[in-house]
């Protein structure tokens, strides 16, 4: 059964003053352009084309809201750190960065790290920004079905070395549904911890 039956789109923004007016909890999911993060977002809310998985990493420039149940929602943000991403792209990211700590209901962060790539320098601050911010911050770290026992082993607990405590990682696989029951558990988790 699933355990989000109620899931829906709710809607893109381009701007921070367009976003949703509603009481809850919300976590942001976001990821490097390519890192997997729409895939993550189906198998984990288990419909296969809600956030579409896209073919031109970097071009999904709206900020994506789907409501899990009443009152929780996660935020599919921008994938960054495309190339070719033009000036404005970037300064548009930046606002974004800027302000989103505003947003008194937000709770969580989920980060998308490809585990074959490892945490970069922009993921790693997008974590110290989350933790300033006062989210609960979980890695996932996708693609894991590309790697052997050993080679996941060996980058979970790279990347667990740097996080700060209360941060969490764990090894995913949108296509094998490696640790999906996992990252369910803790996205309920994060988003029934505080209400606002
Ligand atoms: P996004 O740009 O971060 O939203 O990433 P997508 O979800 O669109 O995925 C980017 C590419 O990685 C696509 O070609 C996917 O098929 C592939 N991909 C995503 N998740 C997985 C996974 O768990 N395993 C493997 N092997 N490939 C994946």
């Amino acid at each position: 059964m699933s355990l989000f039956p109620h899931v829906r789109f709710l809607i893109s923004v381009a701007s921070v003053e367009q976003f949703p007016n509603e009481p809850g909890n919300e976590v942001a999911f976001a990821g490097r352009s390519n890192s997997g993060k729409s895939s993550a977002i189906n198998a984990i809310v288990q419909r296969n084309a809600l956030a579409r998985t896209s073919k031109t990493p970097g071009r999904t420039k709206l900020l994506n809201f789907f409501e899990l149940a009443p009152g929780q929602r996660i935020i599919d943000l921008p994938g960054y750190g495309y190339a070719q991403a033009s000036p404005v792209e970037r300064a548009q990211w930046t606002r974004l960065i800027e302000v989103l700590p505003e947003r008194e209901n937000l709770v969580g962060l989920f980060l998308i790290i490809d585990i074959r790539r490892g945490i970069t320098a922009q993921d790693e601050q997008l974590v110290e920004w989350a933790a300033a911010a006062g989210w609960q911050v979980h890695l996932l770290l996708t693609k894991s079905d590309k790697l052997n026992q050993r080679e996941r082993a060996a980058a979970l607990k790279t990347a667990q070395a740097r996080l700060a405590e209360g941060m969490t990682a764990q090894i995913f696989s949108a296509h094998d549904r490696t640790g999906v029951n996992e990252a369910q558990g803790r996205l309920l988790a994060m988003l029934s911890n505080k209400e606002s």
